[in-house]
């Protein structure tokens, strides 16, 4: 057994409310620099929709992903060969700027300084790339809920040849829900292993994934290696950044930026004590379904006497161990189960974790669905299907999904009562997934 600390965090996507701070914030700390305009290390996407960059999820479009060799052997997916574009040699698979967006800032001298007319002057976009007015904007992160002009235009093309019938009975079943994503620091990273000069290293202390700028070479072959696209190329450096978590505040005792400004206060983060011995095995499981409890296998029991004195045999520090022992990561995502990482299919331990939103269940809870306990009787009544957060979080296993939410009602009508009716007996936790060690 080799044990080693990681780091990870844990999101409560029923609390997030895509206000886009904590993106806001990352920027202004790393990103608000020449040639990475367009990156955002902490993005918040709008779902369903194809993100940024756009469809950052097909794995055959960006040739990203791992392939498994004839030999049996699962090896990332590299970009191919390089190939010139333009004057400079460059991995042809991997998402050009109009697939994040041409970034943009506003004509704002226009507002200050145009003369007194009827209607209110109109802030005209200009390119931050060329310094240029725009004409449109035609993609940009969050298009699908900020700039869906497109998608006005047709809907109002759609009621005047007559099928408003059709038309609202569609809007009646949408939903929506908002996805923070930032680097996932893996624990099985496909950027480390894609990366031809070896510029990239998992730190062995607390496994947060950084690119050693001094190394790097430009090849991009991470931009597609990343399975979730979190690597941006820098075009004034000439060189790969990505999210660093926060690492001199983490080792200031700090929080991340993006946690300490977040505004729904939706992030956790704790640290893990893991097996590194089991992670070949774990991402090799064959079935995809089978990835998230394989993922959860390589976990170990910082409680556990045997885990405890062998971690501090292998020079694990005490302050480490003891912030496992009390981490909300591990609560959430070993002890409760309620929290999943994002995508397990793509098979690099991904080490950000998500709670699934409880919004769907709501109005299922206003219309008396679901009963005392939590219980859901028919997954059909939710608003957000369970399959499309299944396919995020768990590879398609809809049941852990089911059951997390199902203690999530529970853990509300319990707090409720607790709060608001002053009961804080135990026996309202019968029948459900709580217990009162739990709350
Ligand atoms: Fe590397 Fe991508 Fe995993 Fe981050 S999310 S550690 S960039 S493979
Ligand atoms: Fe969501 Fe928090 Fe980011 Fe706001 S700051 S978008 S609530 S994660």
């Amino acid at each position: 057994m080799k044990i080693r600390a990681q780091i990870g965090m844990v999101l409560n996507l029923d609390k997030c409310i895509g206000c886009h701070t904590c993106s806001v914030t990352c920027k202004n700390v790393w990103t608000s620099r020449d040639g990475v305009e367009y990156a955002w290390f902490n993005n918040v996407e709008t779902k369903p929709g194809i993100g940024y960059p756009k469809e950052w999820e097909n794995q055959e479009k960006w040739k990203g992903g791992w392939v498994r060799k004839p030999n049996g052997k699962l090896e990332p997916r590299q970009g191919g060969r390089l190939k010139i574009l333009g004057n400079i040699f460059a991995n042809p698979n991997m998402p050009a700027i109009d697939d994040y967006y041409e970034p943009f800032t506003y004509d704002y001298e226009h507002l200050q300084n145009a003369p007194e007319m009827q209607t209110p002057p109109t802030a005209r976009p200009v390119s931050v790339l060329t310094g240029k007015k725009m004409d449109k904007i035609e993609w940009g992160p969050n298009w699908e809920d900020d700039l869906g002009g497109e998608f006005s235009k047709r809907s109002k093309d759609a009621l005047f040849e007559g099928i408003q019938k059709e038309m609202y009975s569609a809007f009646e079943n949408t939903f929506m829900m908002y996805l923070p994503r930032l680097c996932e620091h893996c624990l099985n990273p496909a950027c480390v292993a894609s990366c031809p000069s070896g510029s990239i290293y998992k730190r062995e202390d607390d496994g947060i994934v950084l690119i050693d700028q001094d190394k790097c070479r430009g090849w991009r072959m991470c931009v597609s290696g990343c399975p979730y696209k979190k690597i941006y190329y820098n075009w004034t450096s000439g060189k790969a950044e990505k999210c660093t978590f926060c690492y001199p505040r983490i080792e200031g005792g700090q929080p991340t930026v993006c946690s300490e400004t977040c505004v729904g206060r939706i992030r956790y983060l704790g640290v893990l004590l893991y097996d590194a011995d089991k992670i070949d095995e774990a991402a090799a499981v064959e079935d995809p379904k089978s990835l998230y409890e394989a993922q959860l296998g390589v976990f170990l029991d910082p409680n556990a006497p045997e885990v405890i004195a062998e971690a501090q045999k292998q020079g694990i520090p005490q302050s480490w161990i003891d912030a496992a022992q009390r981490s909300p990561v591990y609560k959430m995502a070993m002890e409760w189960k309620v929290a999943f990482p994002l995508h397990p299919e793509y098979r690099t331990l991904p080490m950000v974790w998500y709670i699934p939103p409880l919004s769907p269940i709501q109005s299922a809870m206003e219309n008396g669905l679901i009963g005392e306990n939590g219980i859901i009787p028919d997954v059909k009544d939710l608003r957000i299907p369970i399959q499309y957060l299944a396919n995020l979080l768990t590879a398609g296993k809809e049941e852990p999904v089911v059951k997390a939410l199902e203690t999530m009602v529970a853990m509300r009508r319990y707090m409720r009562k607790k709060s608001v009716e002053k009961v804080s007996d135990a026996a309202t936790l019968k029948g459900t997934h709580l217990n009162p060690a739990q709350v």
